[in-house]
């Protein structure tokens, strides 16, 4: 496998550990031919986890600064993790991952990333328990993003089911839970979006797989989807994390190309 970018990225400017510098670094010592970060979208209510808004001016300026510091050695791009909910247009970045992490109307008690508990009293308390419309509804808010041509890439496309394993919530292989977000899938790929196999979930030891699962992703594949490959990652150490045993698992599926930022566009490469 010759895929030596990572796309999905975050540093301190966001809930990352590490500094853009540092993070560059471990780049460099992974074998990376570029790197890019995407730092994640302010939204329009209190959180420790998106860059405020009057920060991103000074975040450009820091990657732009990392980017001349490496020229030669890494190509570094500055991108952004763009939620749905956000309050900022997705503009004035390199290239834009498109994601999900809250419900709609949002709020830090509406997401489903944080823990197990809150997806719980998510489902229970706005869905009466309903798995089924709790994933149509988040799986709309993605299919949604087909309609904005400034989004790339969609990110970690069955989120939802981050807790799958680990307690039982949204079974990331039901038929109807993968019916549902295969039929969100379609606009996505008509609308020409590169999908994100994301392994960050995996490093964090919520997963066995990436998102999306391994069953979403032949469903991906006979759609005629396309995948870039990202480790999601918030410390240097998870940087490629699972690359080659993921990209082996894409072969079998069928996949032959991962989609790859070259600084203006995306180009595929043989997997
Ligand atoms: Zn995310
Ligand atoms: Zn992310």
């Amino acid at each position: 496998m010759s895929h030596r970018q990572d796309l999905h990225t975050h540093t301190t400017w966001d809930d990352g550990a590490a500094s853009p510098l540092d993070m560059a670094r471990a780049a460099v010592a992974a074998g990376l031919a570029s790197l890019g970060f995407s730092v994640h979208s302010p939204l329009p209510w209190d959180n420790d986890w998106t860059i405020p808004e009057d920060r991103l001016g000074a975040y450009r300026a820091e990657i732009a600064a990392v980017r001349e510091a490496f020229r030669g050695t890494l190509d570094v791009y500055g991108g952004i993790e763009w939620d749905s909910l956000s309050s900022l247009a997705p503009e004035g970045f390199d290239y834009v991952i498109g994601s999900v992490h809250t419900l709609a109307p949002g709020g830090e008690d509406a997401s489903v990333d944080c823990s197990a508990d809150i997806t719980r009293t998510i489902l229970r308390d706005r869905f009466g328990g309903d798995e089924r419309a709790m994933a149509r509804s988040y799986f709309a808010q993605y299919a949604a993003l087909a309609d904005d041509p400034r989004i790339d890439v969609v990110g970690h496309f069955d989120l939802l089911t981050k807790f799958s394993e680990t307690a039982g919530l949204f079974d990331a292989h039901a038929h109807w839970l993968l019916d549902l977000a295969a039929e969100a899938m379609e606009p996505l790929i008509s609308a020409g979006k590169i999908f994100e196999v994301n392994t960050g979930a995996m490093a964090r030891g919520y997963r066995t797989e990436p998102y999306p699962s391994l069953p979403l992703l032949r469903r991906l594949h006979a759609l005629g989807g396309r995948v870039t490959l990202c480790s999601d990652a918030h410390r240097p150490e998870h940087l490629t994390y699972a690359f080659p045993e993921t990209g082996s698992w894409l072969r079998d599926i069928g996949f032959r190309e991962l989609w790859s930022f070259d600084g203006s566009g995306f180009v595929p490469e043989p997997l």
